[in-house]
């Protein structure tokens, strides 16, 4: 008998290591004397996988010699058994974790952080957690664009885009995730662009955003035929959008309207085409990109396959 119940957690755990077995480029850390993160997705492994946001997060938190990342989802299956979330790498509960980062994209799986928590047997509201218990942090689109929702559930929110966040937060959180939880959140507060509703806001948290994407290239960094978009290696091409339509979360959340350079496209497609026949084209309004034409001839000429997230119909 483990400590979840005996089978129906061992078969959970099967499932999580054939999962694994057909995943190409997990990283495997070893957690002796590192900080563990564990990076929730709240939805299933089918949907999170073909989410670019956290195969960049995947890969920026795992840069740090200092964190062991690995991947929680939240499967239908498990959720009506009543099973905990367990890592994907590891297949440990969110409790064994120093810290647990939810990134959240679509407004609907709001429900499921609180349900992860939950099932995870950490106490749901952060004023009912101190420093024996994982921190909770989230970020993404959804959080970025309104984190209120979430405010008594989590203890600290990342405003804006991880490539400009992580660098002030990491280092704060691996020196100090053993202070007093209120003194360590504190010191979160004051990183830019960080927000801990429980503490008192003396001023507006500022949106953090990356100026040149070129900086840090994003594409499919796990490759498995497990998901959505499993036949496609993803490259992200843009980020925002200049058509500020009122109801979309990308004109604010991601503003400014930026792109990437053609020869680093290129590049990553290549790197691409070492894996999948068909490259997918990821951003918001992919036909707005200003060299199209170029890179879509560059990809022609390669002999690549390609497919675009987005496409408005005037640009046809
Ligand atoms: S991504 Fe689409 S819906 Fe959103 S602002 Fe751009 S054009 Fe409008």
């Amino acid at each position: 008998m483990d400590r979840y119940g005996g089978s129906r957690a061992r078969g959970l755990k099967i499932g999580l290591r054939e999962r694994l077995a057909r995943e190409k480029d997990t990283v495997i850390k070893d957690w002796g004397g590192r900080l563990p993160i564990a990076l929730v997705y709240p939805n299933s492994y089918y949907i999170g996988m073909s989410n670019l946001g956290l195969h960049a997060l995947y890969s920026l938190l795992n840069i740090y010699r200092d964190v062991v990342c690995e991947r929680v989802f939240w499967e239908r299956e498990n959720q009506e058994r009543k099973n905990p979330p367990l890592s994907l790498e590891s297949r440990r509960p969110l409790s064994d974790f120093k810290a647990v980062a939810f990134t959240v994209s679509y407004e609907v799986d709001y429900f499921n952080v609180v349900s992860i928590l939950k099932a995870s047997g950490i106490p749901v509201f952060s004023s009912d957690r101190d420093e024996s218990h994982p921190l909770v942090l989230a970020g993404g689109p959804c959080i970025t664009a309104n984190p209120m929702p979430l405010a008594q559930f989590i203890d600290v929110f990342g405003i804006g885009e991880a490539e400009k966040l992580l660098p002030g937060l990491l280092p704060t959180i691996i020196d100090n995730i053993n202070e007093k939880r209120e003194n360590l959140l504190k010191l979160l507060a004051s990183v830019p662009g960080m927000y801990a509703p429980q503490l008192p806001q003396a001023t507006p948290v500022m949106r953090q955003w990356t100026e040149n994407l070129d900086n840090f290239p994003v594409s499919s960094v796990i490759l498995t035929r497990d998901t959505e978009l499993g036949e496609l290696y993803l490259i992200e091409v843009e980020r925002g959008c200049s058509r500020r339509c009122r109801f979309c979360l990308v004109s604010t959340a991601f503003r400014p309207m930026r792109f990437r350079s053609v020869g680093i496209l290129l590049a990553q497609a290549e790197e691409g085409l070492r894996h999948r026949k068909r490259i997918g084209l990821v951003g918001p309004a992919v036909s707005d990109y200003p060299h199209l034409e170029k890179l879509l001839a560059g990809l022609r000429q390669m002999g690549a396959q390609f497919s675009m997230s987005s496409m408005r119909a005037s640009n046809l």
